[in-house]
């Protein structure tokens, strides 16, 4: 089956997908969809609360604040 997909050069988060909004989502976020359907407010509270998210809580501060931008 990998062998059908495009060899696309550059790209190199492999574990990138698609939320169903079709924005991507990075392979280092493991929420289920991508930042923009979460929210800013769900971006904000993992800052301010990391534990209340596990996803949010494997996501760099750097990052999170990435969303806020
Ligand atoms: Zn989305
Ligand atoms: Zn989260």
């Amino acid at each position: 089956m990998d062998a059908s997909l495009p060899h696309t050069r550059g790209v190199r988060d492999s574990k990138a997908r698609f939320c169903d909004c079709g924005l991507k989502i990075a392979g280092t976020d493991s929420h289920q969809v991508c930042s923009s359907c979460l929210g800013l407010e769900h971006a904000q509270e993992g800052i301010d609360d990391p534990d209340s998210c596990g996803h949010c809580a494997h996501l760099t501060i750097k990052s999170l604040h990435r969303r806020l931008a």
